[in-house]
C-alpha cells in the first residue's frame, strides 16, 4: 500500500502528494470548483468522488485501446495512485462542436458542428491566463520537442475518437475537452491529469442539455445532478 507523504502541490481541483515510491504520486480530488481562471469560486458536492472515479475508468478504457496514461490504482473514493510525470505545460483542447471560448473568439455559434475535429494548445500558466499558443511557439520555447508535439496530437485525436464513440453509447455528445500530457522518467509521453465533466463539455444527445461544468460556470443549476447523471450512464455502459 502506497501512502501519502508530503503535500507537493494544491491546485484548484486536486491535491498532489509524494509517496515512498519516487515515481508514484497520490492525487486527491476536491469538491472545489473554479471558473474563469479562478475568478468564480464554489463547491460542487461529491464532485471529487465522481471526477476521481470517472477519470480512472476512462483512463483504464483508453489504456485498453492503446493510449498510455498515468493511471496506476484507485486508492479510495477521492485518491488515486498515478505515475509521476513532468507535466508539459500545454492545455491540449480537442473540439468536435463549437462552444465556450472558441465560439466567443471566432464568432461561431455554440453548437456549430465542425467538419472535422480540431485541436488547439494553451500555455498552462495561470499568471498569464493560459494564453493560446501554437505548436511552433511550444517548440521554440522549449516546452516540447517537435516529435513530442506530434505524439501529443496523435494521442489527442485518437482519444477523441475513442471517447466520442464511448459517450455516444451513453447518449452523450462529446463537444470538447482538455487534456494534459507528461513525460515519464524514460522520456515517454503519457496522458496525465484528469478526464471529467470539469474538463469536458458533455451534452445530452437527445435534449442538448449540458451535463458538465458549464452548469456551474453559467449558473444553470442542478450541477451535482448533472455530474451524477454522467457517472450513472458511464457505469451502465462501461463493462
Ligand atoms: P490546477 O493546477 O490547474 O489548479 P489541479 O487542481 O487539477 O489543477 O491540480 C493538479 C495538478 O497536478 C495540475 O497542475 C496537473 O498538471 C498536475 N498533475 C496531474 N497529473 C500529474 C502527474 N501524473 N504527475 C505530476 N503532476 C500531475
Ligand atoms: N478546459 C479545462 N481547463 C481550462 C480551460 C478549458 O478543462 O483551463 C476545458 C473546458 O471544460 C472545455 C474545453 O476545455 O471542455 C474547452 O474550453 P474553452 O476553451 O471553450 O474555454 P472556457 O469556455 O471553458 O473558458
Amino acid at each position: 500500500m502506497m501512502n501519502k507523504m508530503e503535500l507537493l502541490y494544491e491546485g484548484k481541483a486536486k491535491k498532489v502528494y509524494s509517496t515512498q515510491h519516487p515515481e508514484r504520486l497520490v492525487v486527491e480530488y476536491k469538491d472545489d470548483a473554479t471558473a474563469f481562471n479562478g475568478q468564480k469560486k464554489g463547491s460542487i458536492s461529491g464532485k471529487g468522488i465522481i471526477n476521481n472515479q470517472m477519470s480512472n475508468r476512462l483512463m483504464e478504457y483508453l489504456e485498453q485501446k492503446g493510449i498510455p496514461t498515468h493511471f496506476v490504482e484507485e486508492l479510495s473514493e477521492r485518491e488515486t495512485l498515478v505515475k509521476k510525470v513532468t507535466i508539459i505545460p500545454l492545455e491540449v483542447i480537442v473540439r468536435n462542436i463549437a462552444a465556450g471560448s472558441f465560439s466567443k473568439r471566432y464568432g461561431v455559434e455554440e453548437g456549430f458542428v465542425f467538419s472535422e475535429p480540431t485541436i488547439e494548445f494553451s500555455y498552462k500558466n495561470d499568471g498569464l491566463n493560459d494564453p493560446l499558443m501554437n505548436e511552433y511557439h511550444a517548440v521554440s520555447m522549449g516546452l516540447a520537442s517537435q516529435q513530442e508535439v506530434e505524439t501529443i496530437e496523435r494521442y489527442a485525436f485518437a482519444i477523441n475518437e475513442i471517447l466520442k464513440a464511448f459517450w455516444e453509447t451513453c447518449g452523450i455528445t462529446l463537444v470538447d475537452f482538455k487534456l494534459e500530457f507528461g513525460r515519464l522518467r524514460d522520456g515517454s509521453i503519457v496522458l496525465a491529469d484528469e478526464i471529467s465533466p470539469d474538463t469536458s463539455r458533455l451534452w445530452d444527445s437527445k435534449t442538448g442539455e449540458k451535463l458538465d461544468k458549464d452548469r456551474f460556470r453559467r449558473d444553470l443549476g442542478s450541477v451535482e445532478e448533472a455530474y451524477e447523471e454522467v457517472m450513472k450512464r458511464l457505469n451502465e455502459h462501461l463493462q
